[in-house]
């Protein structure tokens, strides 16, 4: 607390202290308003939001006095709170159909400033906060948490250009209501648990058979809009056969009933506007053009207007690597899928987005930019790059428990690495472990058991890793941010954004 006491004296006069090896002070974070002169700092014990001057904002943010100089404010949810009533900057916000949005997720709380400052003056605006619910059970992390950790972010960066947040992959009606009372701006409706998994490779006397079980009205409603009609999307024509149209119903007829449901009763009844993204990736079945399209047209009948829609895409985009599949399959698809999203008035999204660098160009081509793109694990490994890079004995334990603990995270993930691709560690010099973030098999087996490593604990609970490895990168900050200037910037310069 000594250290802080020359930044409030400054401050005090308006000016912002130069950071010295006691204390770090984020000088974009300097900010006036009403009397009352703010900065964030980082000394040893943490980061503080220092406050002098005196009227109602002083008052109301919570913090310990500093010999009469002013307040040494905690990051705590309270003064979040507090801050989103004076800042509107720091306030998530819904960007809508024409801009692109960038889902950055977060599973450390230090990874927003980085990509605030990898986003500043780009053509794409930040998601920062995003986490889906699996993402916080492994983490035992709260919705509120992540909130709070990317409000403090924006202010560090002193960040102006807007922000939102994304209740991701949220599939329960229960979970979209705490998510959006928390202030979330974007919701992501993930409707796999309504869309069957056998119906795909189901025979067609299978299929008809369950179609036939529909009540006689929807079956009467769906023949008479789709059955041998011929749609021009800009020259694309989609046509559906019987048994194409049979298939779709029972694919998508659940998933869209339920988003509609959640659209009347939660995103039109919100007190802020929402981006609303519907899912349909997280299932075993390819979305075809076709299937998008009956989608799109469904929900545009049922005047349920959603920002954007991620399909399942042919191929796999499996979690932190490269596209894996039949590249000018994708390229067709994806033409077709951009095309069907421009058409209806809302943006493709791009889920596990992060790491496709072949894709990206044709990606940032067919959307002509206007897309959304999720990014999560890959923040996470360049976290673990910069453990390897300075704290090796760490990295080395970690590494051997990630090994002993892969499997238990299949039941949650789907990758297939082949972990006898990874060079052994007993035999890699220190210089040369944050090779193992540049092999695919070792990205994966990073990208899956992040929730393993933070929360294991020893027999009598303390943690294994997660105290030194969080200390690890208090210390290394810059260098955090720096790695991720570069690595999410090669994803934006790629997309052409
Ligand atoms: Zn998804």
């Amino acid at each position: 607390m000594e250290h802080l006491i020359s930044v409030l004296e400054l401050l005090k006069e308006g000016k912002v202290a130069e950071s010295d090896s006691n204390v770090k002070v984020y000088e974009k974070s300097f900010t006036e308003k009403e009397n009352v002169k703010l900065v964030m700092v980082n000394e040893q014990d943490g980061k503080w939001i220092l406050a002098v001057g005196d009227g109602e904002l002083y008052k109301e943010l919570n913090g310990k006095d500093i010999k009469g100089l002013g307040k040494a404010c905690p990051l705590s949810h309270e003064n979040r709170l507090v801050l989103n009533n004076y800042f509107t900057y720091t306030v998530p916000q819904a960007f809508g159909t024409k801009v692109a949005t960038m889902g950055l997720g977060d599973r450390l709380g230090l990874a927003s400033p980085g990509h605030i400052q990898t986003l500043r003056n780009r053509k794409v605006k930040p998601i920062l906060a995003q986490q889906s619910i699996r993402e916080l059970t492994l983490t035992n992390r709260t919705m509120i948490d992540i909130l709070d950790a990317a409000s403090f972010a924006v202010f560090q960066e002193g960040y102006k250009d807007g922000y939102g947040a994304d209740g991701d992959h949220i599939k329960e009606e229960k979970d979209i209501a705490y998510a959006l009372s928390l202030g979330i701006s974007f919701l992501t409706l993930d409707c796999s648990d309504h869309i069957p998994n056998q119906i795909e490779s189901a025979s067609d006397s299978d299929v008809r058979a369950d179609y036939e079980k529909l009540p006689q009205e929807t079956k009467d409603y769906f023949n008479e809009i789709y059955l041998n009609q011929s749609f021009d999307v800009d020259g694309l024509a989609i046509k559906y056969d019987e048994i194409a149209l049979m298939k779709n119903v029972l694919l998508y007829g659940g998933a869209l009933n339920y988003t509609e449901h959640v659209y009347k009763s939660y995103i039109t009844e919100a007190d802020k506007a929402i981006d609303f993204e519907i899912s349909i990736d997280e299932t075993e079945t390819i979305t075809s053009p076709d299937a998008h399209f009956f989608v799109a047209n469904e929900l545009k009948r049922r005047q349920v207007s959603v920002t954007s829609l991620a399909p399942r895409f042919c191929g796999e985009f499996q979690k932190g690597i490269d596209y894996i599949g039949d590249m000018k399959q994708f390229e067709k698809e994806l033409s077709e899928h951009a095309s069907i999203a421009e058409y209806f008035g809302y943006k493709l999204s791009i889920h596990s987005g992060s790491d496709k660098f072949s894709v990206f160009p044709i990606i940032g081509e067919y959307t002509k930019g206007v897309l959304h793109i999720k990014t999560a694990g890959t923040n996470w490994l360049e976290a673990v790059r910069v453990i390897a890079n300075t704290n090796p004995d760490l990295y080395r334990k970690m590494h051997i428990h990630a090994e002993e603990h892969f499997e238990e995270t299949l039941k949650y993930y789907h990758v297939t690495p082949d972990l006898k691709s990874i060079a052994p560690l007993e035999i890699t010099q220190d210089a040369d472990l944050p090779n193992y973030m540049d092999n695919d098999a070792a990205r994966q087996l990073f990208h899956v058991t992040y929730g393993i490593l933070l929360t294991a604990t020893d027999e009598q609970g303390n943690f294994l890793f997660k105290d030194e490895f969080f200390k690890t990168l208090n210390e290394k900050e810059e260098t955090y941010s720096q790695a991720l200037v570069k690595h999410i910037g090669k994803h934006v310069d790629l997309l052409g954004l």
